[in-house]
């Protein structure tokens, strides 16, 4: 660091503001976790300073033998973890993970269906700003009466429209997804079966959410939210998809992998196989419970009745209060969430309704179930009375209190 203080200063001066952000705040974005200085470490190596196209004993670059092996440690572990035929660990990011699997099937105009970005969906799944939405034909499913997926009304849309890809998952559904049953409709109408299990692969790997793997063709995912790893995308499939999605990476939508991200996959999903790490997600997904049971005691309604996983949706209309407002007192106050529309929003996507709160960040720090309980009653402080700086204030003093007994990086 003292490099980059020297080198660098204005850079170095925003590096420290935000590593002390995220000492003293509470982290409650559900997409966000605290990588481990292991996993931190690999990604700051000289790894990326090698050029890689291609695949592990397939290069179009020499000297690769050593990030080789990296990468090939990381399709085995990440195999492993979820019992997959085959892995693709190369993507840069979750959305170029799904662009891949897109552009390895489709064609532009064909039909997709997937989950509506304003009842929990993510927008590359066919939101019209997104490539999914411009080159595809999208046809979405969203919640029923009790905010659950409608899989009824899913089912008949798939029928109707007979999609060339089905995608499930989500970035805002605190539910379990039955993939089983998404598997079935989508085989009897000749679709790819694609979940993109970004927000739970943390929670799949140690076995508290149901694993998709067994029932679709291609599952990808991010590998920072709730898995913990670096910033970073990855693909798993069955095996007579593999040299598809590996040319549809490379060389369809991108140049290099970046091979620091791919050894800190590596090390992540080393991580990812210590019981540990089991033990870790079960407490992502108590805390959650807590923490929604809490909000809940506060008067607060929790969309679709509770969570079955690290995150949920808040609707604030008892309190009064948007999204957007909330998310700033609460940030105000120390704690960091992001305002998110809920079911049939009658404010605008910019203002909203409600707000989204996962638990793998505060986990990750050491929180159990008391901080848990402790954090949602002070967002119900924040939100009781958001227009009164005093008690924004005295949140806070709370809040540092609390953060400074559980130092993320020690
Ligand atoms: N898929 C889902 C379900 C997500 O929630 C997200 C991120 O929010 C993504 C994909 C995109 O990941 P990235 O931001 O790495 O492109």
């Amino acid at each position: 660091s003292i490099l980059v203080e020297q080198a660098d200063p204005e850079i170095f001066a925003a590096i420290q503001a935000e590593n002390l952000r995220q000492e003293q705040h509470i982290e409650l974005i559900a997409s966000e976790n605290y990588a481990s200085p292991a996993v931190m470490w690999a990604q700051g190596t000289q790894l990326t300073n090698k050029y890689a196209e291609g695949y592990p004993g397939k290069r179009y670059y020499g000297g690769c033998e050593f990030v080789d092996i990296a990468e090939k440690l990381a399709i085995d572990r990440i195999k492993q973890i979820f019992g997959a035929d085959a892995a693709n660990v190369q993507p840069h990011c979750g959305a170029s993970a799904n662009e891949a699997v897109f552009l390895a099937f489709l064609k532009p105009g064909d039909t997709i269906m997937g989950m509506s970005l304003a009842e929990g969906g993510h927008l590359t799944h066919g939101m019209p700003l997104n490539m999914s939405g411009k080159w595809f034909n999208v046809v979405s499913y969203g919640l029923d009466k009790n905010e659950a997926i409608d899989y009824d009304a899913m089912e008949a849309k798939a029928r109707e429209h007979k999609p060339k890809l089905i995608v499930a998952g989500a970035s805002a559904y605190s539910l379990h997804i039955d993939f089983e049953r998404f598997a079935k409709i989508a085989k009897e109408v000749g679709a790819i079966f694609m979940v993109d299990m970004a927000h739970y692969a943390g929670l799949i790997a140690a076995g508290v959410y149901p694993n998709p793997v067994p029932h679709a063709d291609i599952v990808t995912s991010t590998t920072h939210k709730s898995l913990r790893g670096p910033r970073g995308g990855i693909i798993l499939m069955k095996a007579e998809h593999e040299k598809a999605i590996n040319s549809a990476i490379f060389p369809g939508l991108q140049g290099g992998p970046l091979m620091h991200v791919i050894a800190a996959k590596a090390v992540a999903f080393k991580e990812a196989m210590a019981p540990e790490f089991k033990a870790y997600q079960q407490q992502v997904v108590t805390n959650a419970r807590i923490v929604a049971e809490t909000l809940t005691e506060r008067g607060l309604r929790i969309v679709s009745g509770g969570t079955q996983s690290h995150v949920m949706l808040v609707d604030l209309r008892a309190k009064g209060i948007t999204g957007k407002e909330a998310e700033a007192v609460l940030g105000s106050a120390h704690m960091t969430i992001n305002k998110n529309a809920i079911p049939n929003d009658p404010e605008k996507p910019m203002v909203t309704s409600g707000v989204r709160i996962g638990t793998p960040a505060m986990t990750t720090r050491g929180f159990k179930d008391a901080e848990a309980r402790a954090t949602a009653h002070l967002v119900a402080d924040v939100l009781d009375n958001p227009r009164d700086e005093a008690n924004i204030a005295a949140v806070r003093e709370k809040v540092h209190a609390l953060t400074s007994r559980f130092p993320v990086y020690k």
